[in-house]
Formats: C-alpha cells, sequence, structure tokens
C-alpha cells in the first residue's frame, strides 16, 4: 500500500439504496460509500447480488450498468458456482453486480430459517468478493463487510483451506448494524463451506454448540467498528450483547463507534422530488401542503391534532408492543396516527384492526413504500420510536430533518442523536427511559402539550431541522480507521 494514495476499499454487501433497501442497511450502503468517494480520500466501492429488482431499479432511477462480459466462480457445498458480472456507477461508486439467478432469486434477501441451502447465496457472495480483483482487474486493500450477512468473508480469510493463503493481502473492517442478528446455524451446514476443523473452534465460530457467523467474523476482523458510540458501549452489556458481550469486551481494543448519518441529498424538505411542497427551517409553510396531501391519503378530515407517525419494521425491536398499546388509549380525542411497516403477523393484525376501529384518526399501510414514507415524514407532527434497542436507527434521523420531532427511548442511536426539549432549549425531541407504556405515554404527552403551544413548537422543530447528521464528520472518522489499517496499527 502507498501512503497518501486513495484506500482502496470494497463494501461487500446485500442492500443499496435504491436498488434494494429492506432498512436502514440499505441507507447506509447508500450514502457512506458516496461520502467516502467524495472525499477523495478513498476509492470506496460495491458489490452486491443483482435480486430480482435491482436491475430494473437501476433504470427507473438512471444508473447504467454495463455487462463486464467477466465472471467469477468459487465453489461451494462441493460444486462450481459462476456469476456474471455487470458494472456501473451509483451516485459516482463503482457498484459490481453479481449476477447468479439460481443463487440471488429472493427479493427480500434474508431468508427465515438459515440453512444449508438458503445460507449459500451469502457464502457465494463472500467467496465471490475474493475472486473478484482477478476478474474486473482492481484489487481493494481493505474488505468492508456488514453484518453476519457478509461475515463469511472475514471467516474465509482465516479459516478456509484457500482462501486463507491471501489474507495478508487484505485488512478487513466488519461494521455492525444489528446485533440482533448473528446468523447462528447448525455446524453441519458449515462442513460444505471449505473451512479446516479449527474453524468451528472458540476460536472460531464456535458459541454453544452452533456456528455463529459474527462471532467468528468479529476475531477474525482486523477493526469492528458499530453504527453508533453508544451501540459500541451496548453490545459490550450483558443486556445488549445478545450473548457476545463478553467477545465484544475482550475486542475492544479493536472496537469503536461511528455514528450513522444520512444523506442530504435524498433526504431534504427543500428538496425532495416525491413532496408536493417544499419546506427549509427558514420557511416552514410547506410542511402544511404535505400534512393536508397525508391527510388526503389518509382519507381524514383535519382538526389540527397533531398527527404520530411510525416508519420500520413492525418487530418487537421496534417497540410496537408499547406504542400501540399507548396508541389505543389516544387515537379516541387527543392525536391521528399514521404507521407504515410491514413485520410480526401479530402486530400487522393490529394496527388493521385499530384501522378498523378508528377509521378517522388511524392509518396503516403494511407494507414497503418509499414514495408515501417520504410524504409521511413530511406530513407528520411528531415520530414515535420507543425501541428496545437501537443500534443507530435513521427514521429520527430523517423525522427531525422533516420538522417531524421525535419521541424516542434512551438507548443506542437514538440516545446519541436526540436531546430533550424539556430538560435543554436546544432540544430535538423526547426522550424517556424505561421500556414502559407509562413512560411512553408521558412522554407524548409532553410532546403532544408542547405542540399545542406554536411557540415552543416552532423552536423544536426549527431544532430539530437545523440538527446535522450528515455524513461528514463520520466519513473522517472512518477514514482515520482505514488509515490506522493502513499504517498497520
Ligand atoms: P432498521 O433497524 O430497519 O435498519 P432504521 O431506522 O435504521 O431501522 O432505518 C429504517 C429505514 O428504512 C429508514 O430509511 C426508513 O424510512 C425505512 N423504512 C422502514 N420501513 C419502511 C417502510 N415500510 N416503507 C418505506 N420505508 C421504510
Amino acid at each position: 500500500m502507498t501512503i497518501g494514495s486513495p484506500h482502496k476499499v470494497l463494501h461487500v454487501a446485500v442492500e443499496l439504496a435504491p436498488l434494494v433497501k429492506l432498512g436502514g442497511l440499505g441507507d447506509v450502503l447508500g450514502s457512506l460509500p458516496k461520502s467516502l468517494v467524495r472525499s477523495g480520500k478513498v476509492d470506496a466501492r460495491i458489490l452486491l447480488p443483482a435480486y430480482p429488482g435491482v436491475l430494473e431499479n437501476a433504470e427507473k432511477y438512471g444508473y447504467k450498468f454495463k455487462r463486464t462480459g467477466v465472471s467469477v466462480s468459487a465453489a461451494v457445498n462441493w460444486r462450481a458456482w459462476s456469476a456474471s458480472v455487470l458494472e456501473g456507477k451509483v451516485e459516482g461508486v463503482t457498484v459490481y453486480l453479481l449476477e447468479q439467478p439460481e443463487l440471488f432469486s429472493d427479493p427480500h434477501v434474508y431468508p427465515n430459517d438459515l440453512n444449508a441451502e438458503t445460507m449459500l447465496p451469502f457464502v457465494f457472495l463472500c467467496y465471490a468478493a475474493l475472486e473478484l480483483p482477478k476478474a474486473v482487474g482492481w484489487t481493494p486493500e481493505i474488505y468492508h463487510v456488514h453484518d453476519w450477512s457478509t461475515a463469511i468473508l472475514p471467516l474465509a480469510l482465516r479459516w478456509h483451506r484457500y482462501y486463507r493463503s491471501m489474507a495478508e493481502q487484505f485488512d478487513v473492517v466488519l461494521m455492525l448494524h444489528n446485533l440482533a442478528h448473528q446468523g447462528l446455524v447448525d455446524p453441519a451446514i458449515v462442513d460444505g463451506w471449505g473451512f479446516v476443523p479449527e474453524a468451528f473452534s472458540i476460536d472460531g465460530m464456535e458459541f454453544y454448540g452452533r456456528a455463529n457467523l459474527l462471532k467468528g467474523a468479529a476475531l477474525a476482523s482486523d477493526s469492528i467498528i458499530a453504527v453508533s458510540p453508544h451501540y459500541s458501549w451496548d453490545i459490550q452489556t450483558f443486556d445488549g450483547g445478545f450473548g457476545l458481550h463478553g467477545v465484544f469486551s475482550m475486542l475492544r481494543a479493536k472496537l469503536s463507534g461511528i455514528l450513522n448519518g444520512i444523506d442530504y441529498d435524498i433526504w431534504s424538505p427543500a428538496t425532495d422530488k416525491m413532496l408536493p411542497a417544499h419546506f427549509s427551517s427558514e420557511d416552514q409553510a410547506g410542511k402544511a401542503v404535505c400534512r393536508a396531501k397525508l391527510i388526503e391519503r389518509c382519507g381524514w378530515q383535519d382538526d389540527g391534532k397533531p398527527i404520530l407517525l411510525f416508519i420500520g419494521r413492525l418487530v418487537m425491536q421496534k417497540g410496537v408492543d408499547i406504542m400501540l398499546r399507548v396508541l389505543e388509549t389516544k387515537l379516541g380525542d387527543s392525536c391521528r396516527a399514521v404507521v407504515i411497516g410491514s413485520g410480526a403477523q401479530e402486530y400487522e393484525a393490529w394496527t388493521e384492526h385499530l384501522q378498523r376501529v378508528f377509521p378517522q384518526t388511524f392509518s396503516c399501510l403494511n407494507g414497503f413504500d418509499e414514495e408515501f414514507a417520504h410524504l409521511a415524514y413530511a406530513g407528520s407532527d411528531i415520530l414515535i420510536m420507543p425501541s428496545l434497542f437501537e443500534p443507530c436507527g435513521l427514521s429520527q434521523i430523517i423525522a427531525m430533518s422533516y420538522g417531524t420531532v421525535p419521541v424516542v427511548r434512551n438507548t443506542g442511536g437514538l440516545a446519541d442523536t436526540v436531546i430533550d426539549f424539556d430538560g435543554s432549549p436546544d432540544g430535538t425531541g423526547f426522550i424517556f427511559s424505561d421500556y414502559s407504556t407509562f413512560e411512553l405515554e408521558h412522554a407524548i404527552n409532553r410532546a403532544i402539550g408542547a405542540y399545542w403551544d406554536k411557540d415552543r413548537w416552532k423552536v423544536v422543530m426549527t431544532n430539530a431541522m437545523r440538527a446535522n447528521f450528515s455524513w461528514d464528520q463520520s466519513t473522517k472518522a472512518y477514514i482515520s480507521v482505514y488509515d490506522r489499517l493502513k499504517a498497520g496499527d
């Protein structure tokens, strides 16, 4: 490596907004590499499977991909697999797409059950990433992998019979977006991956008799980055470590927490093409037009009551149970609410029930709808994010940009990004601590109380809109991590 030349970094990932997005991981891949490239200090590229819909989305958003004519091959489960490589640019970032319709056939990306068959695409993606340099004539210095879905790459460099011979050539950064999913599989499945037997040991993947991909990857990577400073501490605790607190505490010398940002080219109400009107912290008038459009889409009559919004996966992590219980008691008189998200069947059924009971004050969309999400962020007043745990969270950051004031629980990245308005004139939202309906309701009441005091509301809304979570600062922190790896620290 030459000191001073841009770092060559290949991000290997299964999501990349706007080509394939299931949550915040897609947003991060759509914005962090872009910011790294813009810094001029990193030649960041991305390797992504061409899931169904990816090429259609590329065309829809005007990104051109061409067939390179080269392919990559790797052996998994005693069979040779091959994929064609397409190359294009997304927001100035070179993206390699792996086309292998047999393996990359699920547009929902993540299987419900991890077994020999459903793990195949993830293993192949990681081996293909190691084969890619030979095929495309560009060799990264650093592989940057994301969560369990690409954790097999550092594992391969440590334990694969063939790929471990390449370990000296590369550094690996493992980014932790959500420790709730670790890639826990039956050790018998790993047999077909080409690892030496020691891979299944205490120094490798072994975890209470099962194979834990994230644990093995954490041990095998050169640097580990959690998506917020708070989260890097949380995962070293019994409550936040999901069984890996001891591992992360042992590895803390190579663990850091760097806050995610958002891309204000996309998430800015002053320029957002998906909105019926634009607004900014200086001129907030357009927000009323967005509100009117949202009210119309929900089929409501506007009586000025605050609109509460939840947007995200309907899973326990997000605090959906306490939120719906509190909403049930408030929809009759003090507010309206919009819920956008899909997930656990019981929560979807509960939201549908609320919509039947409160058609004039509650609306739900149990699906993924990017355009409606933009309108809802812009047209609502208060975002509710009562997460049980939250590695970083992007919804609260996006909501702030749109002047939708967040009510959040004091955990992970929520604690790093929101300042309580009752505790500080610079406050950007409302925070509560205990995971309980009582505390959540109290925080929502504080927000609704502030909403009716127009002067106070303007202050908190403006503070939220002015809070800046662009990638600029965090990009510098990532570059320092790459610098340290290059210097051999
Ligand atoms: P997660 O834990 O799912 O990554 P984040 O808050 O970090 O949560 O990121 C969620 C991202 O996904 C945000 O961009 C949010 O707007 C988007 N999102 C979540 N659910 C939906 C949905 N149903 N429709 C549209 N966008 C959604």
